[in-house]
């Protein structure tokens, strides 16, 4: 007699008894094992800082390993003022008995542009499961002047949290270009400044932790509109900037101390085109943002302009690098696609000359394989190899205007 190999039911109590190759389930096990998937898959999409598995510095660098080429130190830092933001989530759900409060680590990262700080942000984002958000420093302005109130930020939150306000309060927010609302120049201006310092003050409440009443639409706060209070107590805030001119700033600090017989010897160690590694708060502070948010960015870290080999790499190495994603499209045509080594070494040549950075080599990438994905899919073809030849053939005929990227 067959039986249920679950619930070890007779095939006679069943509705329905399903076989297997080596035995059998009933329908009120299906049905059960359904919810639990359900139950689980729910789980998962949840945002629940409690569900979060909390992984040591070490395994959060290792995760970030897969995705971001180098920039060793900015990933240390990271992993750990992401593992200590998690700790202390912990702690304030937990209360504990002694009255130490672990204070928040926003991180600052200073880097050039396209050299990972939203990639590391981002894969931040992906491995905790919490709402992420980006936003654009520059639309940012001072309250009643055109442009977006610094509340509009937490809208944005509270939009990827699906509303979820709890977990809109625990999640990690990115303000990108944070460097273009610096103070222009040194001294504070008597003329009103409205992009910079005035949202600076704003962005201070934000960061420090305070209830932001928040327009859940965002836009202009109106009067009949109803907030939703947001405590950004918790929120981790990681502002990233390219700080155009900082390293004049660094190159000035580190001289200006540097004078004597001990400090002569000093000098001699610093190393004058990366500059960016002796980075310190004072000169952010040089670079115009104010003391006080300086103060509540106490993680302060670079990113490494991407020199050849880091290129080289990003096209192949990280989990979904580029040249991987082109072979998998074609798999999906049951295309076999090949690229050899050269035309890889051609790609980043093109993005070194032409000055384009990480962001290029997408666009190089997609004028190379354009035609390809165009008419491959269309059949006849089981696999291709991307020659030099080919890809300098593609390349010629596009004006490099078009690889700029923004
Ligand atoms: P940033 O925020 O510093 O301006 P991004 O993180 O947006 O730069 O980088 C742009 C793109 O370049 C990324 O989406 C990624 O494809 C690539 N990239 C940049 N730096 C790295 C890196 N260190 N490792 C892997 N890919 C990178």
């Amino acid at each position: 007699m067959d039986k249920c190999s679950f619930c070890g039911r007779d095939k006679k109590d069943t509705n329905l008894l399903i076989a297997g190759i080596s035995g059998h389930i009933c329908d009120s096990c299906i049905e059960q094992a359904y919810e639990i998937v359900q139950e689980e898959l729910k789980k998962n999409n949840e945002f629940d800082v409690n569900s979060i598995k909390l992984l040591k510095p070490v395994e959060i660098k290792k995760f970030l390993d897969l995705y971001v080429i180098g920039q060793e130190e900015a990933k240390k830092f990271i992993s750990v003022a992401v593992y200590n933001h998690y700790k202390r989530l912990m702690q304030t759900s937990r209360r504990d008995e002694d009255d130490v409060e672990i204070e928040k680590s926003n991180i600052i990262l200073v880097g050039e542009t396209g050299t990972g700080k939203t990639l590391l942000a981002r894969t931040i984002a992906k491995l905790l499961h919490v709402p992420f958000t980006i936003v654009d420093a520059t639309v940012l302005t001072e309250a009643g002047y055109v442009g977006e109130d610094i509340e509009s930020i937490l809208t944005r939150l509270l939009q990827v949290a699906d509303y979820n306000v709890e977990a809109a309060e625990k999640g990690i927010v990115f303000i990108d270009e944070i460097d273009k609302i610096a103070r222009k120049g040194d001294n504070p201006s008597i003329t009103r400044d409205v992009s910079g310092e005035g949202v600076q003050q704003g962005l201070l409440k934000l960061l420090e932790g305070s209830v932001v009443n928040v327009p859940p639409q965002g836009g202009r706060k109106h009067p009949d509109q109803k907030m939703i209070p947001v405590n950004t107590k918790n929120i981790l805030f990681i502002c990233g900037g390219a700080f155009d001119g900082i390293d004049k700033k660094i190159a000035l600090r580190l001289n200006t101390k540097i004078v004597g017989y001990t400090a002569a010897r000093n000098t001699s160690k610093i190393e004058r085109d990366n500059l960016l590694q002796y980075i310190a708060p004072q000169d952010l502070k040089a670079f115009g943002l104010i003391p006080e948010i300086i103060g509540r960015l106490p993680v302060l870290t670079y990113l490494h302009p991407l020199d050849r080999t880091a290129l080289r790499n990003i096209l192949t190495e990280p989990k979904n690098a580029i040249i991987k994603q082109y072979i998998k499209l074609f798999k999906i045509d049951a295309i076999e696609l090949e690229f050899e080594k050269e035309v890889l070494e051609y790609i980043v040549d093109k993005a070194i000359e032409f000055k384009l950075g990480a962001r290029g080599l997408r666009s190089i990438c997609e004028h190379i394989m354009i035609d390809a994905m165009f008419e491959l899919p269309s059949g006849g073809t089981d696999k291709m190899v991307v020659t030099k030849k080919y890809a300098e053939e593609k390349l010629e005929k596009v004006n490099i205007k078009r690889l700029k990227v923004a």
